[in-house]
């Protein structure tokens, strides 16, 4: 029997704006046996069809595919893949000989809901949030595999810390696709050794592109602080750009390990290049005013809603150690990740520190996330990345 979701009455208003989520207390009534990670077909309260899409149990109870009635099949994974893969080549991300790691799907951003793929090289890391991408995994595999061709001869699949429950899900680690090893991708022309088996995310934060390409432009002659240098994405970039010293910093030693091995691959026996392994607020307050430029990308401080007060201090805080050691004429990137912090708020947050500081600064740019991590404009939710370049005299 078909599994059907019926909302209470006036709760398909979201759906008609074509938000993907319908949330758990909209809910009237379910027909049918739903097991987590279902296709499940949304009527309204009078009987009318509104959505299809994935049913789970939690707040977010069903995320949509599709606004139409059509079947979740092979094909309509390869058309959403297709349509998710031609955007990467409008963008100048797919099929650059100068550049094969990007994202392919960024969930809602893509129409897909719960599913994420990177792709380095010749792998495919995918990872699902939900359980219905994870159910699906196999024929998302199969899709994807259509769809990238020659291009693609692995795909890992990596979802331990992403999905929801760990009861009986199946593997949730492991390769659908070969399984290579070899793991240098090329971004912007530099090399990165990327840890898709035990690394963050997925092996990379891909969505720093652009924003690394900008900080390379302003790195000539320049004593640079890499702070939350992870695999040392902006520390590589500096490099090419010129800078005088480029430090890298990160409480994980493994990290370190990371962005030493980058440096090594891109530019061997560079010795201005130094990494170390040390808490971010106590390196800044122990180091003296030798840099001027200083890069900011620490985690998500806040990783939901009623954590932003803690996280606003905790970006204020950061910010203000930065300012209050910048060089004069030094320049600041600085960034959030957390979803859950607005821009606006952002700013607010970096305005308090520098006035704390007592410095005066300007904003020369406004960043945000890369073209690859697009925002479906009805899901304004998806926008999480902001970062801010300053000035400070
Ligand atoms: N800028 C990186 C991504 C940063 S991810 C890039 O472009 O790839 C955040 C990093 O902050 C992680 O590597 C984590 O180990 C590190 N981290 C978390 N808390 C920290 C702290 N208190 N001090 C220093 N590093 C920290």
């Amino acid at each position: 029997m078909e599994k059907r979701i019926f909302l209470k009455k006036g709760k398909e208003d979201s759906l008609r704006r074509f938000h993907p989520w319908i949330f758990s207390g909209a809910i009237h009534h379910i027909e049918g046996e739903l097991q987590e990670g279902d296709i499940v077909k949304v009527y309204t309260f009078d009987n009318e069809f509104i959505a299809i899409g994935h049913w789970q149990i939690g707040s977010i109870a069903v995320r949509v595919l599709s606004f139409r009635d059509v079947d979740i099949d092979d094909d309509f994974w390869t058309s959403r893949l297709t349509t998710a893969y031609e955007a990467r080549k409008a963008i100048g991300v797919a099929c650059n000989p100068q550049n094969n790691t990007y994202r392919l799907v960024h969930g809602e951003g893509d129409n897909l809901p719960g599913l994420v793929v990177d792709i380095y090289g010749q792998t495919a890391v995918m990872q699902a949030h939900s359980v219905g991408m994870h159910v699906h995994r196999n024929e998302i595999a199969a899709a994807l595999k259509l769809v990238l061709g020659d291009s693609l001869s692995n795909i890992y699949y990596k979802s331990e810390t992403t999905l929801p429950f760990k009861a009986s899900l199946g593997q949730e680690n492991g390769f659908l696709l070969g399984n290579s090893t070899e793991n240098v991708a090329i971004e912007n022309g530099l090399k990165f050794h990327i840890d898709w088996l035990k690394g963050q995310k997925t092996g990379f934060f891909v969505d720093q592109r652009d924003n690394r390409s900008l900080l390379e432009h302003y790195a000539k002659g320049r004593n640079v602080l890499n702070m939350f240098c992870y695999t040392g994405g902006f520390s590589v970039y500096a490099m090419r750009g010129g800078a005088n010293i480029v430090h890298s910093v990160d409480s994980s030693s493994k990290a370190v390990d990371l962005v030493n091995a980058n440096i090594e691959l891109n530019f061997p026996g560079d010795n201005r290049h130094e990494a170390f392994a040390a808490d971010a607020f106590k390196y800044l307050d122990e180091m003296g005013g030798e840099y001027d430029l200083i890069i900011l990308d620490p985690p998500a401080f806040a990783k939901h809603k009623d954590a932003l007060k803690h996280a606003l201090k905790g970006y204020t805080k950061i910010n203000q150690k930065a300012f209050e050691k910048i060089r004069k004429g030094g320049i600041l990137f600085t960034f959030s990740c957390s979803q859950a912090v607005n821009k606006d708020q952002f700013r607010m947050a970096v305005f308090t520190a520098a006035a704390i500081a007592r410095r005066k600064v300007r904003i020369l740019h406004q960043l945000h996330q890369p073209a690859d991590h697009p925002i479906n404009i009805y899901h304004p939710e998806g926008e999480y990345l902001k970062g801010l370049v300053l000035y400070v005299e």
